[in-house]
């Protein structure tokens, strides 16, 4: 239950609506977001509205504002469940964590860096040097992150392309002394391949437009983007994202994180290589594969630190061993350029991933000691890709959909588990509630044997006939029953060996088979790990350790993309049930970046998928707020005659059962152990009504 701000404002807590239906929940989120009010509370979660305009709300005096407040002393704010999410964690020793959904520019990202920066204000009162360095880390990380990880889409200028979960640790005082990232599933396809209209990774453009001339001339790399085509395919190389500048800035957040001369110079060549790698093109000669371009193998050569001929080799050639005997095989020249596209995306994948390991390297915790200074607790913010339906969706959506099926399927257990959980400890009877439940879905994609990666895992297993088609036969044949799943047997709209459709939470998406056996092998030829390990750039070899194996020692076959992604998710949502959970639910207004409009048909979907109304009914089936005596009694005391200016009872809770007595509230409320529970909203309305008039 939020602050008492004028009704012209709308509700600023759903709980408050005077029925729960979508056309109220629409009208009040409608009216807040055209008045300029961009949160609104359901109880302890926030519902964000992107403004697609500045908004004087972050600064230093709003801050000042949340601090130490409770979330209903103040408008809604994102300030205030980082202000929760931190007492939980400094008062109660809890290890919490905010968790920030939505769809594709609905502005999660950007509220992941308002919370962070609001906790490195409130932090660190005594100024300690190696706190300060932490934070100033942690901080420093966004812009490298976005860099590499980020690009423009259709949706989104700055779109995030990866998932990431940041974990900030906390030493007794409630300071910040550390942290540690995990990153999820990076596009990578997007290196090689980009959609009209959109981009490749911020970063190439960064270097061709920002980096000095004599670091573009050791590249061989001309300060024209669109000579690389790589990085012109999407056609959109102009926007109004100065690279020039953000390049810089990331060189220096680069270098204040730590990153030596060395590696900063192996990324740009890392970058530089691939830009040359997509330039490069096979032919052929009677029986001869060919590289039509030769003198760029020369560059990338030099670029990688090693000769020219093992470029060309690693290009051209399979080193297979047969039995006893090690043969190279020569590629045709379309493996070749298959070849060259895996390249270009696992060195950028890897170099990802080493980024996000050397900013880990300099902001984990160090030499705390638990036994002298108590429990080193954590906050973190989860900044994950929202549900996507696409035109045409392929293996990356189903991987994203499916991340948000586990995440709302965390959702349902926590937000029910944590009221329930409440009720028992403050002793207060609790009424089960009921609403759809997802697990059925998650089952039908991770279930071991009969869900979808499980059936792919097999189809990519078969020796010989490996394509997409076997794969959807599998499926076909094995899931025909499933309540959310359609064939084409079932649905004529989809096409005949191709298509199949499965009945999200949010929605009904339909996937397309091609390319799931390709993407979920993820092949990368040896020959290009051995050549990248055997560089003479020590950074280069750090990345790519396998490399060392020879042909005849590879033996394990490597876990497929959708296993490593189905673990790291079964990972991420135990590490977020253990945490008291708080929640940001981020609505995009309209798909124009405007700041004005409101597209009530966008939105709804939205309300409804993220299962806002059955939050509201969930809220207000329990009790609509709680506060701890002291405080209640604290804000409330003036409105009785028996508690102001001082109350003679023997506890604050009788004081407070006393206040509520006597204004006739005895009905609406419940007294746990440390609480008071109020049922209605309507009596917490009073009650500030009544305080204002005193
Ligand atoms: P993706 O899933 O594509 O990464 P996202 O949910 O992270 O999307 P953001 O990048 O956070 O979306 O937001 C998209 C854009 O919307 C921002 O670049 C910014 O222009 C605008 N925006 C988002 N939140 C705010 C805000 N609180 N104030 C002003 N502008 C905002
Ligand atoms: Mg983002």
């Amino acid at each position: 239950m939020a602050e008492h701000e004028s009704l012209e404002f709308g509700k600023a807590d759903f709980v408050l609506l005077d029925n729960v239906s979508l056309e109220e929940f629409m009208a009040n989120l409608k009216l807040r977001f055209e008045k300029g009010r961009i949160y609104t509370y359901i109880g302890e979660v926030v519902v964000s509205v992107n403004p697609y305009r500045a908004m004087n709300i972050y600064g230093r005096d709003t801050i000042e504002q949340y601090k130490g407040r409770e979330l209903y002393e103040r408008p809604p704010h994102l300030f205030a469940i980082a202000d929760a999410a931190y007492k939980a964690m400094k008062r109660r020793n809890k290890d919490t964590c905010i968790v920030i959904s939505g769809e594709s520019g609905a502005g999660k990202t950007e509220a992941s860096k308002y919370i962070m920066q609001y906790i490195a204000a409130i932090t660190n009162p005594g100024q300690r040097a190696e706190v300060e360095r932490v934070k100033n880390m942690l901080l420093k990380s966004n812009c490298v992150l976005e860099a590499f990880g980020n690009a423009k889409t259709n949706r989104n200028d700055n779109s995030s392309r990866f998932g990431k979960y940041m974990d900030i640790n906390f030493d007794f005082k409630g300071d910040p002394i550390g942290g540690h990232i995990n990153n999820y599933l990076l596009e990578k396809s997007r290196v090689i391949f980009q959609q009209e209209g959109e981009r490749s990774f911020h970063s190439f453009y960064q270097m061709v437009k920002g980096g000095p001339e004599s670091l573009l001339r050791s590249l061989h790399v001309s300060k024209d983007p669109t000579a690389f085509n790589y990085i012109k395919v999407g056609g959109h190389i102009k926007s109004t994202i100065d690279d020039g500048g953000d390049f810089k800035a990331v060189a220096d957040a680069m270098k204040v994180i730590g990153f030596t001369a060395d590696e900063l110079q192996t990324v740009y060549k890392v970058l530089a290589t691939i830009l040359h790698l997509g330039n490069l093109t096979f032919g052929v000669d009677g029986d001869t594969t060919l590289i039509e371009n030769s003198k760029v193998v020369a560059v990338i050569g030099d670029l990688l630190a090693t000769k020219e001929e093992n470029v060309e080799k690693a290009l051209l050639y399979r080193t297979v061993a047969t039995g006893r005997d090690v043969i190279d095989k020569q590629h045709t020249a379309q493996e070749a350029s298959y070849g060259r596209d895996a390249l270009a995306k696992a060195m950028y994948e890897r170099m990802f991933c080493w980024i996000v390991g050397r900013i880990n390297d300099v902001i984990e915790v160090k030499n705390y000691d638990a036994k002298v200074h108590g429990k080193n607790t954590v906050i973190g913010v989860l900044d994950i890709y929202g549900f996507e339906i696409f035109q045409n969706n392929s293996f990356e959506q189903f991987c994203i959909n499916y991340c948000n099926e586990k995440l709302q399927q965390l959702f349902i257990q926590l937000v029910l588990r944590q009221e329930q959980e409440e009720y028992q400890r403050e002793g207060i009877p609790w009424k089960h509630i009921d609403f759809f439940n997802n697990q059925i879905i998650v089952d039908l994609v991770e279930l071991q044997h009969k869900g979808i990666f499980s059936v792919l895992d097999e189809a990519c297993m078969n020796v010989g006939k490996v394509t997409d088609k076997v794969f959807l036969q599998g499926l076909n044949s094995k899931l025909a029953n499933h309540a959310h799943y359609t064939s084409r047997k079932v649905h004529k709209s989809l096409e005949f060996d191709r298509d199949f459709r499965v009945r999200h939470y949010a929605g009904n998406v339909v996937y397309s088979v091609v390319g799931f056996i390709d993407k979920n092998k993820d092949t990368l030829f040896q020959d290009f790990k051995r050549l990248l390990y055997n560089s003479s750039n020590p950074v280069l070899k750090v990345m790519w350790p396998e490399g060392k194996l020879k042909i005849t020692e590879v033996t394990k076959r490597p876990l497929t993309a959708a296993t490593i992604f189905k673990n790291s998710m079964i990972a991420l949502v135990e590490n977020l049930a253990c945490k008291e959970p708080y929640y940001v639910r981020c609505i995009k207004p309209n798909d124009v970046k405007s700041p004005l409009l409101f597209e009530h048909e966008r939105c709804r979907h939205q309300v409804e998928y993220l299962g806002l109304l059955e939050n509201v009914r969930v809220r207000r089936a329990g009790f609509a707020n709680r506060q701890e005596y002291p405080r209640f009694l604290q804000r409330y005391k003036m409105i009785s005659e028996f508690t102001w200016p001082n109350h003679d009872l023997p506890s604050e809770k009788e004081a407070v059962k006393k206040l509520l007595q006597g204004c006739g509230f005895e009905q609406d409320v419940a007294y746990g152990k440390t609480k008071v529970f109020i049922r209605t909203p309507r009596t917490l309305f009073c009650l500030e009504e009544q305080r204002t008039e005193m």
